[in-house]
């Protein structure tokens, strides 16, 4: 796994409707903020206030106007999103609709075999050959986008499956899921890929309060047997606070505050970080 930097991260956007076409609003102001290996970070705040902006530009969805973008020891500012090893959950899931769920979890795995070179082919360890796990972390990135059969998808598949209580439903189309179904699909195809760094925003909002608590701790227990690196985004601070190990407060482009729940409850920075979390008076 590896901790994850952002280096004075700004944003600008046309503005929508601008009256002329230079016109920019910015959304992100000198975001600076380190998140460490293994970490579980929230980033909480108001809607707008630019959660998704930067964790697209984290994934290489979205490019930032000026600052840089570390993963571990590398500066992946400028990488395409499929080379950044990152991996990311949306609020929609985003699942492909005419794949069951086995496809849906195998499909990434597969992409990575289509994108072995040939000469690497030829370099690649044989126990490669035998499982997918662990192997990201073990070889050198060139390895990364090995060469994985068929069975040893089919061993990553039923592995990921277990781990999220999927194995009955390897079958099923989407459209036959659940809504916390849907959301242990896009989880598993997240996590087989043994991505170094992993992003959810607001991978709960489409679900039921009820459903919404025990999920909670469903992707905690799987941050914490993994050890990844996550950033998961809420709008919810009951969520930031029962999740995070810290937790980054928003507002209009800013951090506010970077702290642990604890840390945030009893010593607010601010006005907004008090009034935003719900320190009494
Ligand atoms: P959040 O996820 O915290 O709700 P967003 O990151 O989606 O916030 O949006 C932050 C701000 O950037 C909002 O004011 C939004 O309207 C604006 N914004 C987001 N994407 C674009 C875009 N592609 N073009 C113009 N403005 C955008
Ligand atoms: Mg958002």
């Amino acid at each position: 796994m590896a901790k994850v930097t952002l280096q004075d991260i700004n944003k600008s956007f046309p503005q929508r409707g601008g009256k002329s076409k230079g016109d920019r609003v910015k959304v992100l102001h000198h975001i600076d903020l380190e998140i460490k290996d293994g970490e579980f970070m929230v980033l909480v705040g108001p809607s707008g206030c630019g959660k998704s902006t930067l964790l697209r530009m984290i994934a290489g969805l979205e490019t930032a106007t000026s600052g840089n973008i570390w993963v571990g020891e590398e500066n992946v500012t400028q990488l395409p999103p499929k080379q950044r090893d990152i991996a990311m959950v949306f609020q929609n899931y985003a699942l492909y609709p005419h794949l069951n769920v086995y496809d849906n979890i195998a499909f990434g795995l597969r992409r990575m075999t289509q994108g072995v070179k040939e000469e690497n082919k030829s370099a690649l360890p044989g126990k490669l050959e035998k499982g997918l796990t662990g192997l990201t972390r073990a070889f050198p990135k060139e390895f990364r986008y090995h060469s994985a059969t068929e069975t040893s998808i089919k061993q990553k598949v039923q592995q990921v499956a277990q781990l999220l209580q999927l194995e009955s439903l390897l079958n099923r189309l989407p459209k036959d899921l659940s809504g916390g179904q849907k959301q242990r699909v896009a989880l598993g195809r997240a996590i087989a890929r043994n991505p170094q760094v992993f992003l959810m925003d607001e991978p709960m909002s489409n679900l039921d309060a009820t459903l919404r608590a025990e999920t909670r701790s469903q992707i905690v227990q799987l941050q914490r047997k993994l050890g990844i690196t996550t950033i998961y985004v809420t709008h919810d601070q009951i969520e930031a606070m029962t999740m995070g190990d810290r937790i980054a407060v928003m507002n209009q482009g800013q951090i506010q505050q970077v702290a642990s729940p604890l840390e945030l409850y009893h010593h607010p920075a601010n006005c907004f970080v008090a009034g935003f979390i719900g320190t009494p008076p």
